[in-house]
């Protein structure tokens, strides 16, 4: 490995650290719940679940947990409690 792109790796795993460098606009993810798998998405500031709580709450466990696990990377990522 050059000097060059170790200089580069150190940087970007420096980057991986700071959580304010980054925000998710687009995302999909496959979450796997207690009985199947459920495709979660985030695009523009609005979640997609298909589980059967979300179309009543706009919300559910499975895109909770994906706004806990990316933290701070997305805006809104504190639960709304309606
Ligand atoms: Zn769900």
């Amino acid at each position: 490995m050059n000097s060059e792109m170790a200089v580069k790796i150190e940087k970007g795993i420096k980057y991986s650290y700071e959580t304010e460098r980054f925000e998710f606009t687009q995302l999909k993810v496959k979450v796997q719940g207690a009985h199947q798998v459920h495709p979660v998405e985030f695009d523009g500031g609005q979640w997609k679940c298909n589980c059967e709580f979300f179309i009543t709450h706009q919300q559910c466990s499975h895109t909770i947990a994906v706004e806990k696990l990316l933290g701070r990377t997305l805006p809104g990522a504190i639960p709304r409690i309606s």
